[in-house]
């Protein structure tokens, strides 16, 4: 492709829009542009790292036996009401795009497609002899995100390969699993990109097991905790360690003391001179459950530990159906505002005990439930003469202990954030690590969650009617493309890894009033084409600065430039990552550029 021909703009500020890196090059560079919030063009540059892209994941995906099929975006409402999603998806977490038709009839623009590949699979897999199954598609998805930011990485349209496995049993789909984990970290590999596969939450699902391949990045919003001996790493939302332990409590007898302007752990230990081991905290949230029907919890926990919310989530989750409800739809920790709906007298904030009476709570207040929901996480069971609230402001107990001054909850719990510095479970001589990761892919062992309630059934080799048990696997693929810029640039523009770069060389001529320039590039030009190495060339009519400034910046890989040593036969050749630059025979150009292209694309 001649620039000339190109629509080639690029900026030399960093647009307002962005604010990491990778958003900045992408707009700078040309590659996107915005359209409305988290929707972006996606111009021919990047139309071709996608195809790159995509085209690794088909011949991964490919070499499993999968199959690639292209699934509606457009879905019925009927479906989502049917597996129990409908209302959580446009309502209640508001995630899906909704709309009504001319019939009246309300339909969906798809976020994901379990619903309708189950409706597929239950129409058209009748017996066990055609499992397992394994269908693909690579396609757009809309999701009304909260939060749409950072150019592709969280859009509102965005491109994924989505993947669904059916099987007979547990067996065969733990098989397909391992094989989606392998076929995962070679799309990631080939793409040019450092990750770590990570244990991720499988939350409400339950299920056996789930992994996120996370890109490692700073902008990531995902925290990653791993162990160096490389034999752990999860998300923080999953992940699990050793808390320090406990100091042995300075107090030992029970009492009130009164301890004015304390209502943060640090502030009380600091006043009491104690150990925020020694103190049990308790932390009050707020759950809606898909009923509508909310809940106020009060967890009680050790001083010095967090509570890790998607853990908590999971346990109430446990507990829906005690509310009639299914799934959590929102825990938060109740604001004033919020407080003032149900709150019949002003809370003790900052010196609440776990034994907080319940009639704190107004009577008959709609969807509300008239008792709080007490839970107690493990680190706090198993202390002794502790310090916690008195349920009185300004006021502390200390040398309370379970089973004589306070009454231990019946739910005790792990609901601990695992943090950095704690030590690992395999090996308390490992200490936890953090690193930021961008979340690109996802595999999931689903079970039967969707074939159960949408009935989706096979005869199995002893002759019954049971549920297919399912598995699904996603990529990111804008996603993907973005975070590799996050990895891979410098000060002057974009690094592509050369597997998923749009071009692999850039033609340059420094003048293009110089006749001797423009002969020798336009031969390069073609035989590096011709030798299947995909080739720009930049006849622009530009000054030699601004040209050379614009390859680095879109960042490909291989520069050849025909400019001074034309006339001792030479062409100089740059490499885009190092910068490194060296004068060639022009009849060796295309030779050593292949050389290089099939060296990085080995990886
Ligand atoms: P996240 O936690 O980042 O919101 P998710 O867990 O909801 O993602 P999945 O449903 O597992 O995402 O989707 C599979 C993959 O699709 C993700 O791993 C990610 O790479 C990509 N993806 C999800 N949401 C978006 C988005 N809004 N924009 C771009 N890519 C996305
Ligand atoms: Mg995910």
């Amino acid at each position: 492709m001649r620039l000339s021909q190109m629509l080639f703009v690029t900026l030399r500020e960093d647009p307002a829009e962005a604010e990491i890196p990778s958003h900045k090059l992408m707009l700078r560079a040309g590659y996107i542009r915005r359209i409305a919030s988290g929707v972006y063009a996606y111009l021919p540059l990047l139309l071709r790292v996608l195809s790159k892209v995509s085209a690794i994941v088909r011949e991964e995906m490919n070499a499993t036996g999968a199959q690639e099929c292209l699934l509606p975006q457009l879905q019925p409402a009927d479906l989502w009401q049917e597996s129990g999603r409908w209302n959580t998806y446009t309502k209640a977490e508001g995630i899906m795009f909704s709309l009504v038709d001319r019939r009246q009839q309300e339909m969906g623009l798809g976020p994901t497609h379990e619903e309708v590949i189950t409706a597929v699979a239950r129409d058209m897999i009748r017996s066990y002899r055609q499992l397992p199954l394994h269908l693909y598609q690579i396609q757009t998805k809309f999701r009304d995100e909260i939060r749409p930011r950072f150019g592709l990485m969280r859009g509102r349209e965005f491109i994924m390969k989505d993947g669904y496995s059916f099987h007979p049993d547990e067996t065969s789909l733990k098989q397909t699993y391992q094989e989606m984990y392998t076929a995962y970290s070679n799309i990631l590999r080939r793409c040019g990109l450092e990750f770590r596969a990570v244990e991720a939450d499988s939350g409400a699902i339950g299920g056996s097991g789930s992994h996120e391949f996370m890109v490692l990045a700073e902008a990531g919003e995902d925290e990653v905790l791993f162990t160096e001996d490389g034999k752990y790493a999860a998300n923080v939302e999953k992940a699990v360690s050793l808390p320090v332990d406990a100091e042995p409590s300075a107090f030992q007898s029970y009492e009130k003391l009164e301890t004015p302007n304390t209502p943060t752990i640090d502030s009380l230990a600091k006043f009491l001179k104690c150990s925020p081991t020694q103190i049990v905290k308790n932390v009050l949230y707020q759950v809606t459950y898909d009923t509508g029907k909310m809940v106020l919890v009060l967890v009680s926990i050790r001083g010095d530990q967090d509570v890790n919310e998607v853990k908590l989530i999971n346990e109430l989750t446990k507990l829906a159906k005690d509310y009639g409800g299914s799934t959590v739809i929102a825990l938060e920790v109740p604001a004033a505002e919020a407080q003032e709906k149900w709150a019949a007298k002003p809370l003790p904030l900052g010196y609440i005990a776990p034994d907080l009476a319940d009639d704190h709570i107004q009577k008959g207040v709609e969807n509300l439930a008239p008792k709080f929901l007490r839970m107690v996480d493990k680190t706090a069971v198993e202390l002794k003469n502790f310090v916690t609230g008195s349920n009185e402001a300004g006021y502390h107990v200390v040398g309370a202990n379970w089973g004589s001054e306070l009454t231990l909850p019946r739910l005790a719990v792990d609901v601990r954030k695992a943090s950095a510095g704690d030590r690992a479970i395999h090996d308390s001589a490992q200490t936890l690590q953090t690193a930021r990761g961008i979340e690109i892919g996802h595999i999931f062992q689903l079970g039967t969650k969707y074939s159960k309630v949408l009935s989706a059934t096979f005869t199995s080799e002893q002759g019954e009617e049971v549920p297919l048990v399912m598995g699904c696997y996603g990529v990111g693929v804008s996603r993907l493309a973005q975070a590799a810029v996050e990895q891979s640039y410098d000060k002057d523009g974009i690094v592509w890894p050369v597997a998923i770069a749009p071009y692999q060389a850039i033609v340059v001529i420094p003048n293009i009033a110089d006749k001797d320039q423009v002969a020798a590039a336009e031969q390069l030009y073609q035989d590096l084409n011709a030798a299947g190495i995909e080739t720009l060339l930049d006849d622009r009519d530009e000054r030699a600065g601004v040209k050379f400034k614009d390859a680095d910046l879109i960042g490909i890989p291989f520069r050849v430039v025909t400019g001074r040593s034309l006339k001792d036969g030479k062409v100089e050749v740059v490499q885009r990552a190092t910068h490194s630059s060296q004068e060639l025979v022009v009849s060796e150009v295309v030779s050593t550029l292949r050389g290089w292209v099939d060296d990085a694309l080995k990886g």
